[in-house]
């Protein structure tokens, strides 16, 4: 079979996610040239860090911060500028790509939005790296602060598709993401932008997710696959079917979509892609390091050992 990247129909997407699985080492040979052709065989490793935890307004049903969650996870109005600081050293110290800052909820008053702008240019002063917020929505104004800032990047995802999304939050909309992605890319943030696998999707869910990400253009596409968290609406969710090779296809038909993106095995990385990295990072270019929001994950020094165990390299990409 011949895979071909850019632009591919609903149909042709759909193909393969349905693919056997069987015909998997074809398609990762088929991501991989592409992958190999724009990123070399370089990882991107990233850490994030929660900067705002829990109380969130808003009812995402996989999220342990919203307003429906009863998951015993830390509350807290905006972490210590330490933290964030010695966050921001380790990046540096060891050469990670990009420091990503989450913070709960989805509206901040300006007054919010000037404290964090503030820590954000003492962190940039003292370490120089790249920066991405995960910021719910901004008013243009508040944008243009953290951009002064020195906010490279803007993580929002679209988490599914269009028409699956009222099955997962009620409070806002899709539609309203899509407004605050195309207001943020026009003040010139670049754009990081992708969604979650195994929320009780369909496969067609999947492929209208991605599609839509791909006319968005990000710079950087994040695939979670979900970590049912106790105490969410989602903590029983079925996920039997994110074997390896689903996931993987999810991956390769992100990568093919978006060919010249970074595309992050984000989210679930460590349960459910556990021991494939030979074939994850011939996908993908990008990963978490140090855990994820509200959920552990693995350590600096094990992921870099992995990516190069896998024959790969990880380096830093200058700010
Ligand atoms: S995903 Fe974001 S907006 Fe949704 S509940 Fe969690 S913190 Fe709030």
């Amino acid at each position: 079979m011949v895979f071909h990247s850019g632009h591919l129909s609903r149909q042709e997407a759909l193909n393969i996610l349905n693919l056997p699985d069987e015909a998997l080492p074809e398609l990762i040979d088929a991501a991989y040239a592409v992958r190999k052709k724009y990123k070399g065989n370089v990882v991107n490793i990233q850490l994030l860090t929660n900067a705002r935890s829990g109380d969130c307004t808003q009812n995402c049903a996989y999220c342990a911060q919203s307003r429906a969650s009863q998951a015993g996870i830390p509350k807290y109005n905006l972490v210590s500028y330490e933290k964030l600081l010695q966050d921001g050293y380790t990046v540096r110290e060891k050469k990670l790509a990009r420091h990503c800052i989450g913070l709960s909820g989805i509206r901040f008053s300006d007054q919010e939005i000037d404290e964090f702008a503030n820590y954000i240019k003492g962190l940039k002063r003292e370490t120089q790296t790249h920066i991405c917020c995960s910021i719910g929505f901004l008013t243009p104004g508040q944008a243009e602060k953290l951009k002064a800032a020195g906010v490279n990047r803007i993580n929002h995802n679209l988490n599914t598709s269009r028409n699956f999304y009222p099955a997962i939050c009620t409070t806002h909309t899709y539609e309203e993401r899509i407004a605050n992605i195309k207001m943020l890319q026009g003040m010139g943030f670049e754009i990081c932008c992708g969604g979650i696998v195994g929320l009780g999707e369909s496969k067609t869910d999947v492929v209208d997710m991605l599609i839509a990400i791909q006319a968005i253009h990000p710079q950087s596409v994040p695939v979670n696959f979900l970590i049912p968290i106790e105490g969410t609406a989602l903590a029983n969710a079925d996920t039997s079917h994110l074997s390896a090779e689903y996931c993987l296809k999810v991956l390769c038909l992100a990568r093919l979509l978006n060919p010249k993106a970074d595309i992050r095995c984000a989210g679930g990385r460590e349960i459910y892609l556990k021991g494939k990295e030979k074939w994850l990072f011939a996908v993908v270019d990008s990963i978490f390091a140090s855990g994820y929001l509200t959920a552990g994950g693995q350590n600096i020094e094990d992921a870099v050992k992995i990516v190069t165990e896998a024959g790969f390299q990880y380096t830093i990409e200058p700010a």
